[in-house]
C-alpha cells in the first residue's frame, strides 16, 4: 500500500504470500478473495479505477494515487483513487446489510425476471425509468452511461415515469442492458456504445434530432436522450 496514509496499515502483513482464490463481482462491488478467509471489497464509485499491468510497465495513473498494489511474479494489479476499499471476513460480508440488499447482478449468468419486476414495482411509481435503473436494490450494476444508452437502444424516453412503463418494456430494457454490457465487460472500456451519453447538442445517430440532457429525480443524475426517436 504505497500511499502515505496507509503507511501503518496491517494489510500488507496480513495478505503477503496468500493466494487469491477468486475474483468476482456483484454489480459494481468487486471482491478479491484470498486464502485464509480474507476478502478485499472494493467499489470505485465515480473516481476509482483498477488497472492490470505487466511488471515494470507504466501504470495508467500516477503511483501517488495508488491505494493498493497486488503483485505477483509478472503482474501488478493496482487500485487507484478508491473511495471504498476494505478487508473483511466472509462472515462479515454476508452480514453486510447494504450488500445483502442489492438486486441481482445485471451480468449474472442467470437472470430472474420476476424478481427484477417485483423490485422495480416496489419503487415509487413516479420515479423516471432512467433513474429507476440506477437503483442498485432493483438490479445491481447499471451506471449512468448504461442507463442512458440502454434507454436509447430500446427507444424508451428515460424521463417516462415508472407507472407509464409496461412490464414488457421494463424487461426489454434489462435484456438490452445484459446484451450491451456483456461486450465491454469482456473486451474493455473502449468497447462501450456512445450514442447519447454526454453527446448533448449533437445529432442523434439514428434520426438526426438533437440530443438533450436533464437532471433526474432526487440525486439530479444527468440523463441524455433523443427527443426524436425515444418516447
Ligand atoms: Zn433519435
Amino acid at each position: 500500500m504505497p500511499h502515505p496514509r496507509h503507511a501503518r496499515s496491517p494489510w500488507p502483513q496480513r495478505l503477503r504470500g496468500r493466494r487469491v482464490r477468486a475474483v468476482d463481482a456483484h454489480g459494481k462491488h468487486l471482491f478479491l478473495r484470498f486464502d485464509g478467509d480474507l476478502t478485499l471489497h472494493s467499489h470505485l464509485r465515480i473516481s476509482g479505477h483498477w488497472g492490470v499491468y505487466r511488471e515494470g510497465a507504466r501504470w495508467g495513473r500516477s503511483p501517488r494515487r495508488a491505494w493498493l498494489v497486488v503483485r505477483n511474479e509478472g503482474w501488478d494489479v493496482v487500485e487507484f483513487d478508491g473511495p471504498v476499499l476494505e478487508l473483511l471476513s466472509e462472515a462479515r460480508i454476508r452480514s453486510d446489510r447494504h450488500l445483502a440488499a442489492l438486486g441481482q447482478d445485471v451480468l449474472g449468468e442467470t437472470f430472474d425476471p420476476s424478481d427484477f419486476l417485483a423490485r422495480l414495482r416496489s419503487d415509487d411509481p413516479r420515479r423516471p425509468i432512467g433513474d429507476a435503473l440506477l437503483e442498485q436494490r432493483t438490479v445491481a450494476g447499471i451506471g449512468n452511461l448504461w442507463k442512458a444508452e440502454v434507454c436509447f437502444a430500446t427507444g424508451i424516453d428515460p424521463c417516462r415515469a415508472l407507472v407509464e412503463v409496461s412490464d414488457e418494456e421494463a424487461l426489454g430494457l434489462l435484456v438490452k442492458a445484459r446484451e450491451l454490457m456483456r461486450q465491454p465487460a469482456r473486451d474493455g472500456f473502449s468497447a462501450r456504445p456512445r450514442a447519447v451519453y454526454r453527446r448533448t447538442g449533437q445529432p442523434c445517430p439514428r434520426c438526426g434530432a438533437i440530443i438533450r440532457q436533464r437532471g433526474q429525480w432526487e440525486n439530479n443524475r444527468l440523463t441524455f436522450w433523443c427527443p426524436g426517436c425515444q418516447s
